[in-house]
């Protein structure tokens, strides 16, 4: 694989000529690029979005589109009472302090108006999950469209892009940046699929090219505990910000940080949704037992999973739980392939899973004691008598795996990338995984949804603060160009 190599930046770059000249230039087309372009645009000014997919898909096609929000009416409509304050505590609580107030503040804020813009501005199907709630979580506040599917919800923006007539410059890839002497970032080089380059000049830029989890050699250096365990990501999301950023000298914030996920099933490779947790599911190893308190995040438990006998565990849940987590695509396709295995005593479970059955067995009574006296186990974990399960009893095997890096380049409450002395770029942002998340310095500090929050809030802002500069810099005047002419022949729209 590629990859460092290949990114470059130069800088004083004052001689360089460029091919084409354009307000804006947005690396990446996941729910950061597209949201930040929208903006953009609304504001007057003309992004072109570089993609090095034919289609914008990135990390956020694979996700399950839940974006968490606070006071917004679809909360209202369900009588749940929430506010960005209740939500930014949350985020702090899961990161142990350890994230940017700031930027904290930004988003919570700012989260409720971005499920709004996107349900007024592009009709997106917003719902709020209301019958389970995710780890850390005061209020129910994922927000998601019907499928439960970051599919759908890529597919969504892109076709709010293209109305919009932005330009998406599928099958490129940003490749080099060129900065003058003052950090003032003048333009990109893109390699084509046919093989073609272009140097498109610009006024601002933004980062949203996610961050490095597509890249083992930087996983390795900087994530070392996860450095062996399944990619869950998008494999296209390589780092390339960080490496642009370090030669910049731009600051690098949390690199040990990422989303991990204690339960894809193996050897399918489906997200097993953590509803099954939440809803009163445990998981036991190969010896028929429990390990931890699986409610204290499904990002965490992805090392606790790995540190099991053969590296994977069992959910095990009732057909209850199961009613819940068919919401997700992904649950009725596991079901389907026959990754989730039934039995009607867990004695029989036992035998399908292939575990003990006489400490599976113990384990299991156990926890139906718990449920029934609301006691708390071992490990802290609190039980209560609502989450009783009863026949038929289903399991999934598991594994643990890397969803997405949570650090990146650090940013200000504008979205500004902040160079190694404190002062920001006077022409660069980051929003989503190029960006330093709000999860601290771990992945049991990532908040359910911070990856989502993070792009699409962060995406908006960049594009709204990219836009006001330029129409600044310029006088206050609207851009006199329609939208940049690109050749088709090189892959001009993501269509
Ligand atoms: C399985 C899974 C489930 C998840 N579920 C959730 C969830 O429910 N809620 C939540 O909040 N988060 C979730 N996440 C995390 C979430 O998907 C990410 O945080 C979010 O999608 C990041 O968005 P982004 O726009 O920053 O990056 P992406 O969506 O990954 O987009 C980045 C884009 O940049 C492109 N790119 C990269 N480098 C270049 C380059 N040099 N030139 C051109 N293009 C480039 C990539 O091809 C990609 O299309 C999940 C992640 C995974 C993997």
């Amino acid at each position: 694989m590629r990859h460092e190599s290949v990114m470059s930046v130069v800088v004083a770059a004052a001689g360089v000529k460029f091919d084409t000249q354009v307000p804006l230039i947005i690396v990446g087309a996941g729910a950061a690029g597209l949201c930040a372009a929208l903006a953009a645009k609304e504001a007057g000014i003309e992004a072109v979005v570089v993609e090095r997919d034919d289609v914008p898909a990135g990390s956020t096609a694979l996700s399950a589109g839940l974006i968490p929000a606070a006071d917004t009416r679809f909360q209202r409509k369900k009588g749940i009472t929430d506010s960005p304050a209740v939500f930014a505590a949350d985020i702090q609580r899961k990161a142990k302090d350890e994230a940017d107030p700031a930027i904290v503040d930004v988003v919570t804020a700012r989260a409720g108006s971005l499920i709004e813009w996107l349900a007024e501005h592009y009709g997106f199907p917003f719902e709020v999950v209301d019958n389970f709630n995710y780890p850390g979580h005061s209020a129910m506040r994922m927000h998601g469209v019907p499928s439960r599917t970051g599919r759908e919800l890529i597919d969504r923006l892109r076709h709010a892009a293209e109305t919009s007539d932005i330009v998406i410059l599928a099958k490129s890839t940003a490749q080099c940046l060129f900065a003058d002497s003052e950090c003032r970032i003048r333009g990109v080089e893109i390699a084509r699929r046919d093989g073609s380059r272009e140097r498109i000049g610009c006024e601002a830029m933004i980062l949203a090219c996610n961050g490095f989890g597509g890249n083992p050699e930087l996983v390795h250096r900087h994530i070392p505990e996860m450095a062996e365990a399944l990619y869950f990501g998008h494999p296209g999301n390589q780092g390339d910000a960080i490496v642009w950023g370090d030669a910049l000298g731009a600051q690098l914030s949390d690199l040990g940080a990422y989303q991990g996920h204690g339960a894809v099933a193996t050897p399918h490779n489906i997200l097993i949704t953590w509803a099954t947790i939440m809803q009163g599911g445990v998981q036991v190893n190969s010896e028929g037992r429990r390990f931890c308190d699986e409610t204290r995040g499904y990002s965490e438990q992805a090392t606790e999973v790995l540190r099991q006998p053969g590296g994977f565990a069992w959910t095990v849940f009732d057909a209850r739980i199961a009613d819940v987590a068919r919401q997700f695509d992904d649950f009725q396709k596991a079901e389907s392939i026959g990754a989730i295995l039934a039995a009607g005593s867990i004695e029989s479970l036992a035998s399908v899973m292939r575990v003990p059955a006489t400490s599976f067995v113990t384990e299991w009574n156990d926890v139906v004691t718990l449920k029934s006296s609301s006691g708390q186990d071992r490990y802290g974990r609190k039980f209560s008598a609502d989450q009783a399960c009863k026949p038929p009893f289903h399991a999934v095997k598991v594994t643990g795996a890397l969803f997405h890096t949570q650090g990146g380049l650090a940013i200000d409450s504008k979205g500004r990338v902040k160079r190694k002395d404190g002062r920001s770029f006077p022409n660069l942002f980051a929003a989503g995984g190029a960006a330093a998340g709000v999860s601290g310095s771990t992945a049991a500090g990532y908040l359910s949804g911070n990856g989502l929050l993070t792009a699409t809030v962060l995406g908006r802002l960049t594009g709204e603060t990219a836009a006001e500069q330029i129409l600044h810099s310029r006088g206050g005047s609207l851009p006199s160009g329609s939208t940049p002419a690109f050749s088709q022949g090189a892959g001009s729209s993501a269509g």
